[in-house]
């Protein structure tokens, strides 16, 4: 009978086994012993087998196993464009979601100098195997060949049986050159996958296997994948198979054409319905019959639908507990909000959630892969995903520090398992380490964790050698003009017609001495806005690593982040604009590479929680970079972040002369980071960034001459943002002024529109944030000399709501 219905109540407990049971698989052993057999014929005569095994069993001896580009060519041109704009789209979608699934590299101190990482490495050499049959199965390729090259497997070889005169099908072959494959071999079953797991003359060894397949290919996988010689493979393979599950909110034809695409699979497929309602159970079954009648592979459907059982139950509870223990390879909800029930799902291969989700779109093109473990195997495995194609790698490096720490306890559970030689090798270093007596500086330790963060392609960059730099010599190295412009400023002449020093020492000097720190921890650029865009370019491999702003913040961040292709964490400030810490520590957990902090915070004025950054850098060591931009700590009274570098060798700090010191116009900032990290920002930064004009004149306003009226300067600033600020606050425009601790003040307005126009009327302009996520209505005002901000009090505490210009 097809598609009988039980009701699950009524059976008893073998009964119900019985019901759930899935269909035996060919007789293996038979298989297995003929397998055998071909896979030493393959691995002693190599191409002829191939080419006699192709003319018996797949459609015809192919010319070249080998298929040339020509014919790839060919079946491109062959192929309509409709099916090539929908294999295209197919691959896009694939491509999207698996190159989400591209993981981070993980480095984590387990205890104080010891490091534990682990790194990805791809297969290099994978097999991809495509069935042949009645009809060509370019998903089949689609879902193997677009992780693979995700992964960066290099060699990327397809085995395809030549079904039409020793031709592969050119669907396929389109398929294969869309997804970037030039080696494509016309040779199918078992023999496709011993060439493929130990090599021929023409045919790649190969490490792993991937694809469906016959039995016989089934079987020829799992012997390879047992002689280490061989090749591993994929997924345990078995029938494919369906569990839906429908309440009285399904539509019965829906449900029943879920289970009739599961059928017409394979005589082995098993379509199971498991429902609440009795009333959907019928009318399911009744419309399956129906369908049936038209489809085309009758007798499939009737083998496989007389394997498949509608399953009454008690409620959608009782069918999430059945279908977890069944775990079938694809789970269909038609049931009222699914995705309600998603947190009681344990196993399964994929799960489709309401009616506008029919498994096809999984089979072809919704982007998940449709190579999923079934037979039961959901219960252990996973569908298909990029790290199949990968080597996960770890790394383990311990310190002296560490080892000293950490090895007596090694040594003592080797003692426990009674491995003396293991004790040995610990216990020689601790010995060693108690003789030289030496403590490691640990920046030295910190240092290498950190630089591990950085994209491995700037690591290894060899830096641009600009002209050496030495001004004892008469210069014609470097391309220049020997004289100066034509015309003469004032003063003394500047020697603009000569590049200028690449990373100018005295300048260096005089930014290191006013921070405090040695000149090796710093490096100059234009403005701070290029050591924004240095740092994510340095960390963040594009397509791959991500960041995490606090807005509402400054917007370069964002940019940089764009501009490199890394993706943007965005965990917005709370109410009072302090970091919500326990989101942006979950971001770091999940892989971040540089978290942005801007202390005062733009555009909000405030300092962030110093126990609230302590906290998030102990979190975030050795795993993230934290930047603290600090453009405006001059205008603030809490110490620098720079006192705090020698505990967080991941910490950096932005500075620039552009606020405090009046030199936005000489675009002057500074990265102040560890050594090896301005090592590294050194390699990319351009080689004459910083022009001869501005480091003279940083170089004067850093001097002795000038601390004293930038001090009194700054110190203006404070006295009048506490004046402008309490002015302000009786003005009937402005609600709130936000508390400051830099050189401007954010204001919510109750009009803002009003507030800009009354400012603009008087000539000033201020800066408008109105609608910037949860700013309202706030406005952003710089601190002037005190005759303008006597004009801003005057434009806006005058008593009349209103524009004065209306
Ligand atoms: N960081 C912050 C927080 C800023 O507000 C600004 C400029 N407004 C910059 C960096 C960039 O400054 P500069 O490039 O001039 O150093």
């Amino acid at each position: 009978m097809m598609l009988p219905i039980f009701e699950y109540s009524s059976l008893d407990d073998r009964a119900r086994e019985s019901v759930l049971s899935r269909p035996a698989m060919d007789n293996r052993d038979d298989i297995i012993s003929l397998v055998r057999e071909t896979i030493a014929r393959v691995r002693n005569e190599g191409d002829s087998a191939l080419l006699d095994y192709a003319q018996r069993f797949d459609g015809g001896a192919p010319v070249n196993l080998r298929v040339p580009a020509a014919e790839i060519d060919a079946a491109v041109a062959s192929v309509g464009p409709n099916a090539l704009a929908a294999l295209q789209r197919a691959i896009d979608n694939v491509r999207r979601f698996h190159s989400a699934q591209c993981a981070p590299r993980l480095s984590i101190e387990t205890s104080p100098g010891v490091l534990c990482e682990r790194i990805f490495r791809p297969i290099e050499a994978v097999g991809l195997y495509v069935p042949g049959g009645s009809a060509p199965l370019p998903s089949a390729l689609i879902m193997s060949a677009v992780p693979a090259s995700l992964a960066g497997c290099e060699r990327r070889v397809v085995c395809s049986p030549g079904t039409q005169g020793g031709h592969i099908d050119p669907v396929i072959l389109a398929t294969a050159r869309l997804c970037g494959i030039e080696e494509v071999f016309a040779i199918g079953g078992a023999q496709a996958i011993a060439a493929m797991a130990y090599g021929t003359t023409t045919i790649p060894k190969v490490d792993k296997i991937f694809g469906p397949g016959s039995a016989w290919v089934t079987a020829a996988k799992q012997l390879v994948a047992g002689d280490p010689d061989g090749a591993a493979l994929d997924l345990p393979a078995g029938p494919s198979e369906v569990l839906v599950i429908g309440d009285e909110s399904a539509d019965p034809s829906f449900v029943a054409s879920d289970l009739l695409a599961q059928a017409e699979h394979d005589p082995l497929s098993q379509a199971i319905l498991l429902t609440s309602s009795r009333a959907l159970a019928e009318r399911v079954r009744e419309r399956a019959l129906d369908f049936r009648r038209s489809l085309s592979r009758g007798e499939i459907l009737d083998q496989s639908l007389a394997r498949s059982r509608i399953v009454v139950v008690k409620s959608i509870d009782e069918a999430i507990d059945i279908s977890n223990a069944y775990a079938p390879e694809h789970l269909i909800l038609q049931i009222a909000d699914p995705r309600r029930w998603i947190d009681r799902i344990r196993a399964a291969g994929s799960v489709f959630l309401g009616p506008w989700s029919p498994e096809p779109m999984g089979d072809y093109c919704s982007g998940a892969n449709h190579v999923l473990p079934t037979y039961g195997y959901a219960r252990a495995y996973s569908g298909l995903s990029v790290s199949d194609f990968q080597r996960r790698i770890t790394v383990q490096e311990l310190s002296r520090d560490g080892l000293r720490d950490l090895g007596p306890t090694a040594s003592t559970l080797a003692r426990l398992e009674g491995l003396d030689a293991h004790a040995l090798a610990v216990d020689l270093r601790l010995q060693a380490l108690r003789t030289s007596g030496t403590t490691e500086s640990t920046s030295t330790q910190a240092d290498d964790t950190v630089i591990k963060l950085a994209r491995p392609a700037i690591a290894s960059l060899r830096a641009y050698e600009h002209a050496h730099w030495d001004s004892r010599f008469e210069r014609l190295h470097a391309n220049e003009s020997p004289w100066p412009p034509p015309i003469e400023p004032d003063g003394e002449r500047l020697a603009l017609h000569r590049y200028p020093e690449p990373q100018p020492k005295a300048l260096i000097d005089a930014l290191a001495a006013n921070y405090g720190i040695a000149s090796s921890d710093l490096l100059v650029t234009r403005g701070s806005d290029e050591g924004i865009d240095l740092l994510t370019r340095t960390f963040c491999e594009a397509g791959r690593d991500s960041v995490i702003v606090c807005p509402p913040t400054f917007g370069m961040y964002a940019v940089a982040a764009a501009t490199q292709g890394a993706s943007l964490i965005e965990i917005p400030l709370n109410q009072d604009f302090q970091l919500e810490l326990s989101a942006v520590k979950s971001s770091i957990d999940a892989g971040a590479k540089i978290l942005w902090l801007c202390s005062p915070n733009n555009p909000t004025g405030n300092l962030l929680n110093s126990s609230d950054i302590d906290s998030i850098l102990d979190h975030a060591r050795n795993r993230c970079l934290v930047v603290i931009d600090e453009a405006y700590a001059e205008f603030s009274l809490l110490p620098s972040w720079i006192t705090k570098r020698a505990s967080y060798p991941h910490l950096v700090i932005l500075r620039t002369l552009s606020k405090a010191y009046g030199l936005a116009g000489a675009r002057i900032g500074a990265v102040i980071a560890q050594p090896s990290v301005i090592k590294l920002l050194r390699k990319i930064i351009p080689p004459y960034a910083i022009s001869s004009a501005s480091i003279d004149e940083a170089i004067r306003v850093l001097g002795n001459a000038s601390t004293a009226v930038i001090q009194s300067r700054v110190a203006n600033t404070l006295a009048e943002r506490t004046r402008v600020a309490s002015r302000l606050l009786s003005s009937p425009l402005i609600e709130t002024v936000y508390p400051s601790d830099s050189n401007f003040l954010l204001l919510q307005t109750r009009d803002s529109n009003t507030v800009l126009s009354r400012l603009r009327d008087i000539g000033i302009l201020v800066r408008d944030f109105t609608g910037r996520g949860s700013l309202g209505q706030a406005v952003r005002i710089t601190i002037g000399t005190p005759e303008q901000n006597d004009r801003i009090i005057d434009a806006l505490c005058s008593t009349s709501i209103g524009s004065r210009s209306q």
